[in-house]
């Protein structure tokens, strides 16, 4: 599995993210990749040669879960059930019920799966040294009934250091009912400030880029494809126009401080929402308008952000800019990352 390769803290803390859950399986099979340019995760779909398990409670399991719990496979970040959750409670093996992990130890690592600082208690879980895919990992099991749950590090917050990043399928929530007193606790002690992601294709992602960073609150951005149909494309074969991507970019922000609406706001001055699959002397459909949103807020959102400026006779054409969800991002090759910081504005038309 590839998902939970984040190196550092600030990759943790900021980007981390994103990575292409091959291919879609499930319904929630999004796939994006890291803002770090972590590679896809191309092994996520298949099975193949660990077949069924009789470990007990396994018949109530879907295959999903049988593919990441018995077959060390990685969900999408940002797909599962539990990655933002926040109300108190108890996180359970969701094949044996071992108690592992309680709300009161599981923060925002901006990761897009639950993770924890620490287990429930020492021994609910176990650790195993996973040399795949090139790289030494710690890898974590239920120590009940040795389900695969994910990967910790040695990049978490205080006081323990580290972060226990967990796939959501491989946990069952139990709410804690009667606890007025630890929901009050919670309102009263607000989370640390959380990064939210949004995602852009306006033309050249050069521009769209550098005008994104230049917005108080942005905290990280990513140029790279999306949209399109062939895994993990080049550059070359984006501009080909033949592989359905667009050139996008994945912008993190820090909703304290710039709202989604906000960002909307921008997406449309800094390009022509008119112009069909181009922008000024970039043609082509990875130059077209669009806004690929994470989740049905953003989606309505932005939705109803195009409405207002439709309405607003501000526009002397209609909006050609597609309102869809994501799905995988492919990060740019690093020399289009901030290239107008390495190069100067030079323009965009290259094809
Ligand atoms: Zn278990």
């Amino acid at each position: 599995m590839r998902g939970m390769i984040t190196t550092g803290a600030v990759a943790a803390a900021i980007a981390a993210a994103m990575i292409l859950a091959a291919l879609a399986r499930g319904p929630r099979g999004r796939g994006v990749t890291d803002m770090d340019g972590k590679k896809p995760n191309r092994e996520g779909a298949a099975c193949g040669s660990c077949g069924s398990s009789n470990a007990s409670g396994d018949e109530k399991l879907t295959p999903e879960q049988r593919r990441v719990m018995r077959c060390g496979g990685t969900e999408a970040p940002f797909s599962g059930e539990h990655w933002d959750r926040k109300d108190p409670g108890l996180y359970r093996c969701a094949a044996c019920g071992r108690e592992l992990f309680a709300s009161s130890a599981k923060y925002d690592s901006g990761s897009g799966w639950p993770s924890f600082i620490e287990p429930v208690e020492r021994g609910s879980i176990s650790e195993k040294i996973d040399t795949g895919l090139g790289m030494t990992r710690t890898e974590i099991v239920c120590a009940g009934c040795g389900a695969h749950l994910g990967h910790v590090f040695d990049d978490g917050p205080t006081p323990t250091g580290r972060r226990y990043c967990v796939n959501s399928v491989s946990l069952d929530f139990e709410h804690e009912e009667d606890s007025p007193v630890s929901e009050e606790k919670n309102d009263a002690a607000p989370r640390a400030a959380t990064t939210e992601r949004a995602m852009f294709a306006a033309g050249c992602f050069w521009g769209v880029e550098a005008a994104f960073r230049k917005v108080e609150g942005v905290t990280e951005t990513a140029v790279g494809y999306s949209g399109g149909t062939k895994p993990d494309p080049t550059y070359e074969e984006v501009c080909t126009n033949t592989t359905g991507h667009a050139e996008v970019v994945l912008v993190a922000y820090d909703p304290g401080k710039v709202s989604f609406r906000e960002l909307l706001d921008v997406f449309w001055k800094i390009h022509d929402p008119t112009q069909v699959n181009r922008q000024g002397p970039d043609v082509g459909r990875q130059y077209r308008s669009a806004m690929f949103y994470l989740d049905d807020t953003q989606r309505r959102e932005a939705e109803a952000s195009r409405n207002a400026l439709a309405g607003s006779g501000d526009l002397d054409k209609p909006i050609a800019t597609e309102i869809t969800e994501t799905g995988p991002f492919y990060r740019a090759e690093e020399y289009h990352q901030r290239y107008f910081e390495k190069h100067g504005d030079q323009g965009c038309a290259i094809h």
